[in-house]
């Protein structure tokens, strides 16, 4: 069975900020010009993350045009979630002046895995309140369960999108029955998700076959997937930051 969702607007992109990622804006824009997407949004690590560089990358990226080559570029970033309270390692003024902020849990670096459900939907609650956090990043994995049914009724309450993310469903395969699970639950609620590449690499922003896929499997419906177009993406954001397209993108 093939899926034929498409992904034309990557939400989730690192660049040669980050040591373990290797491609410049530049390359990452052409790559997606070859291949049709309409829109790509560099996301790189909070500074808490080790081999990610200093927070300033993020005070600074209006130095980069909002379209390139008639792609839109959006500044963002992936903001590493550090304790309980839903902190984040990039500061609310640096935030603030992004267009797009993931907000991830990373097990393996930047936060102990728990095996607390309650205290785990208590961070991830608390996440949401900050309002410059518009997706929630990878939250499929195992070592960080929460209750599936209060985290998503929020992220719909407050238009907050469920990033589910092509890199874990084909690179950690132990956590691809919770991916389904958490998509199988969005699509119940009624949450707006995002099809993240989670891209190393400018070629592969349009590697989302394993996430596309499972979620044609199941059945999920494509009105819900807020990044198959530029114009999708930017209009949902737009208006849960209460801007017209131009206050938001010019
Ligand atoms: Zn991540
Ligand atoms: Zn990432």
């Amino acid at each position: 069975m093939k899926s034929d969702i498409k992904i034309l607007a990557q939400t989730h992109i690192h660049t040669v900020y980050s040591a373990h990622a290797y491609s410049t804006v530049g390359e990452i824009v052409s790559y997606a010009k070859q291949n049709g997407l309409e829109l790509v949004a560099i996301t790189d690590h909070g500074p808490n993350m080790p081999d990610s560089g200093h927070e300033w990358h993020f005070a600074n990226m209006r130095a980069i045009p909002h379209k390139i080559d008639d792609i839109y570029v959006l500044r963002g970033a992936e903001a590493n979630i550090i304790d309980s309270n839903g902190t984040l390692d990039i500061c609310d003024a640096f935030l603030k002046r992004l267009d797009l902020v993931i907000a991830s849990i990373h097990t393996t670096s930047t936060i102990e895995p728990c095996e607390d459900i309650k205290k785990n939907t208590q961070t991830y609650l608390s996440v949401m309140d900050n309002p410059y956090v518009d997706i929630i990043g990878h939250s499929g994995w195992t070592d960080f369960r929460y209750d599936i049914c209060e985290v998503l009724s929020c992220a719909k309450e407050k238009g907050v999108l469920i990033e589910i993310n092509a890199h874990t469903v084909t690179t950690r395969p132990k956590n691809v029955e919770l991916c389904r699970e958490i998509a199988k639950n969005c699509a119940r609620i009624g949450v707006g998700i995002t099809v993240g590449a989670d891209a190393h690499s400018a070629y592969e922003i349009t590697e989302v076959s394993g996430a596309t896929e499972m979620l044609y499997e199941i059945g999920f419906p494509e009105e819900l997937i807020m990044n198959t177009s530029a114009e999708k993406l930017i209009n949902h954001i737009a208006k849960r930051r209460g801007k017209t397209i131009d206050e938001y993108i010019k």
